[in-house]
């Protein structure tokens, strides 16, 4: 059992088809796990009950603590990773061709990515994962959203340099990095459950089995 104090975000680095990476969890030899996965089109999987530790962010420290697994909730949104110009198109780490008709591609850099070719992650997505984010940060008045690459320095680089971490710093904590404090919340409709059973406001809800070990 875990008390949630904050939320560790994901790209899955993998293959953009809904479903890809929940009936990857799903599978024995996975030995990684994340709370809830975010498609291209917005809908929402859990996986993992909020209150249970999932494998998502591996080795990692933040403010001092390593083990982030152990007070977070792991949230993948699904993105193809890092990308590489190539004739026709960007080709990602597992081989495939993206172009411009599979989602919006563009050249961006960060001391903390260096430079590369990105895919956007959908409004859908965005709208979700702020959704969710103000939710949680409500329902177990959390104090931090970071990106993995932030936990992991050096080891990882998701989620990609195209996130607009401050916007949902903004609307979920009530804050963003400029330590602008905002008078309200967003206030929002998503109800949480953390129990096992129904979630309402996610569109679906599988229980994938727990692993441990695991490392995303
Ligand atoms: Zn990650």
């Amino acid at each position: 059992m875990i008390k949630p104090e904050g939320i560790i975000l994901h790209d899955t680095a993998g293959r953009l088809d809904k479903g890809n990476c929940v009936s990857w969890f799903l599978k024995k030899e996975a030995s990684a796990s994340a709370h809830l996965v975010v498609e291209r089109d917005g809908s929402v999987t859990q996986m993992v009950p909020f209150n249970i530790k999932a494998w998502h962010a591996g080795s990692s420290i933040l403010d001092g603590r390593s083990g982030c697994n152990g007070f977070s909730i792991g949230i993948e949104i699904v993105n193809p990773g890092k990308l590489e110009k190539t004739e026709g198109g960007y080709r990602s780490w597992f081989k495939k061709v993206y172009t411009e008709a599979d989602g919006d591609i563009r050249a961006a850099s960060s001391r903390y990515h260096g430079d590369g070719y990105w895919m956007d992650y959908t409004e859908a997505q965005i709208n979700s994962v702020t959704d969710i984010c103000s939710a949680l940060a409500t329902k177990y008045d959390m104090n931090f959203i970071e990106p993995h690459w932030f936990v992991s320095p050096g080891r990882k680089r998701d989620t990609n340099p195209l996130f607009p971490l401050d916007h949902l710093r903004t609307f979920a904590l009530g804050r963003g990095d400029n330590g602008v404090e905002r008078v309200e919340k967003r206030v929002v409709a998503t109800s949480l459950n953390v129990r096992g059973g129904a979630g309402i406001g996610f569109e679906k809800m599988e229980w994938g089995p727990l692993r441990g070990g695991g490392d995303s």
